[in-house]
């Protein structure tokens, strides 16, 4: 059953001061299926006063008594695993099944960084002087704000909540409105573990409002943002008037290199597998398919024929292997990139246009003979299109592969280990996956260079963020 969500406060679950809500709406039916407490500025101002009196109580537990907690928190998310993946299917869309993936490997991630946690070292440095000490020290930036997007409602939160809190730091998080349970069970797990008052808070409202308001705030001392690049650059931008640190995890449009001496029938099915999950909406989805001229046509036909194998339809079905997008912007966005490359020459090989009359389906599409100045090819789609292109030979692909401001994700396929070795060196993104689909997990970085952002948020590289360097020298008295 999916339950009204309140925002989390000091150790509380509460209601907004002057109860405002918001709807919660199921993008496969386009009922509203619950509310959602809207925070005002009196709740974001309480969640502040216990984010830094949480802080203050968290930093001084040892890391091996943060890390109990943690790994107990994890242990409860696997418990309620099945429950919590009913909740965000009907909140987001995405089959059951991906559900429960992601709710699994968000336990992953946090047991990842509850033993990150305890290996926060810091270094002894020989002194120039007999009797004098210098230590140089990690501690934790001290509040973190966190904003994240409703594409993954619990692995989005679950990176920066959990690499936060092993470094020793507290939390204010800004959820996804449109997908606000899913992400509250992330939260009740942690409290439930017995995560003290005021170390993680939740809230939400207008993002915009709740940004402003955080991000200069004295008290907050970090942010982590997931979402678009325009809004990252904005936040950005903010925090560094401010002075305050941050990650950002932005937008993608990751190319697919297929070479000629690439497995086609593995290509063509881990590819569209990647691309189609979650509806295309997923910041590291493949979406340039840069394909070789030999293998063009074989390729096509056969990626084109996984994407005809898509069952659509409401998560919760057991048939179903795609969803419908989050919402009805995105149903619109892709209409309109579909028209502008159509209208531009582009061919639809399959799918491109909406799925029924009820629910924000669109077909899983696969696009080629797409014109340079079509806007597809340009800004991140993020749904379920599939842009083919031909080249010739090595440079070419990297030319295209580097020609956008993006640098997040990026595979190819090759059974020729010196192709794949230069690639992996002359490719301009954060992330490389060859022969194989081998981004996101926990123990590996995870983040994105150019305009996709700066920070990883995943493997020992994700408890950078949330530390400092303190040194101290000392000699004896
Ligand atoms: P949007 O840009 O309005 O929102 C994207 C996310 O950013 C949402 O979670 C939203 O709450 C948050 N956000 C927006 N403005 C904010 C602000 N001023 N302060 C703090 N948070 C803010 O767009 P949308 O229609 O929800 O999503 C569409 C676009 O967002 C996509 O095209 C995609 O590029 C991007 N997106 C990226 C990811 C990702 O994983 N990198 C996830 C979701 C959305």
């Amino acid at each position: 059953m999916y339950q009204d969500v309140l925002l989390h406060i000091n150790g509380k679950w509460c209601s907004a001061v002057g109860g405002k809500t918001l709807d919660v709406v199921n993008p496969a039916t386009e009922e509203v299926i619950g509310k959602l407490a809207h925070a005002q500025t009196a709740d974001l101002d309480a969640a502040l006063v216990a984010a830094a009196n949480g802080f203050a109580i968290w930093r001084k537990l040892s890391a091996y008594e943060r890390s109990k907690i943690m790994r107990k928190a994890a242990d409860l998310v696997r418990d309620r695993k099945d429950a919590i993946a009913r909740l965000m299917t009907q909140e987001q869309g995405k089959p059951l099944g991906e559900a429960s993936i992601e709710v699994g490997l968000s336990a992953d991630v946090i047991d990842w960084f509850a033993e990150e946690g305890r290996r926060a070292y810091g270094r002894v440095i020989p002194a120039r002087t007999a009797g004098i000490y210098q230590l140089s020290l990690r501690e934790p930036v001290g509040v973190v704000a966190g904003f994240t997007p409703w594409n993954f409602p619990m692995s989005q939160a679950v990176r920066k909540i959990s690499a936060a809190l092993a470094a020793g730091c507290s939390f204010i998080l800004k959820g996804p409105e449109e997908t606000p349970a899913s992400c509250a069970e992330l939260v009740r797990a942690f409290v439930d573990a017995g995560l003290p008052d005021g170390v993680l808070n939740l809230v939400f409202g207008v993002p915009a409002e709740i940004s402003e308001y955080l991000i200069p705030h004295p008290v907050v001392r970090k942010i982590s943002f997931t979402g678009s690049t325009v809004v990252g650059k904005h936040l950005a931008a903010m925090a560094g008037a401010h002075m305050k640190r941050a990650t950002m995890e932005l937008g993608g449009h990751a190319p697919a290199i297929i070479f000629n001496d690439a497995d086609l029938d593995a290509a063509a099915r881990v590819l569209s597998g990647a691309k189609f999950r979650n509806a295309g909406q997923v910041c590291i989805a493949p979406t340039r398919f840069l394909v070789q001229r030999d293998v063009y046509a074989p390729f096509l036909e056969k990626f084109t024929a996984a994407a005809n194998a898509i069952k659509l339809g409401n998560g919760l079905d057991g048939a179903t292997t795609m969803g419908p997008l989050a919402n009805g912007r995105r149903v619109a966005a892709m209409e309109a990139f579909v028209s502008d490359a159509v209208q531009k020459g582009a061919t639809i090989h399959t799918g491109g246009k909406r799925h029924g009359n009820k629910g924000y389906f669109f077909e899983p599409t696969v696009l080629g003979d797409i014109p340079a100045d079509a806007r597809v090819l340009h800004e991140e789609p993020f749904g379920p299109l599939a842009l083919f292109l031909p080249f010739g030979n090595f440079d070419d692909a990297i030319t295209e592969a580097n020609r956008l401001p993006y640098g997040l994700a990026s595979y190819a396929y090759t059974r020729s280990v010196t192709t794949a070795a230069a690639l992996g060196s002359a490719i301009e993104s954060g992330m490389v996956s060859i022969n194989h689909q081998g981004l996101g997990m926990p123990e590996a970085p995870f983040g994105g260079i150019k305009d996709s952002g700066y920070g990883s948020e995943g493997g020992a590289e994700g408890l950078e963020p949330y530390l400092v360097t303190k040194f101290i020298t000392q000699a004896s008295a």
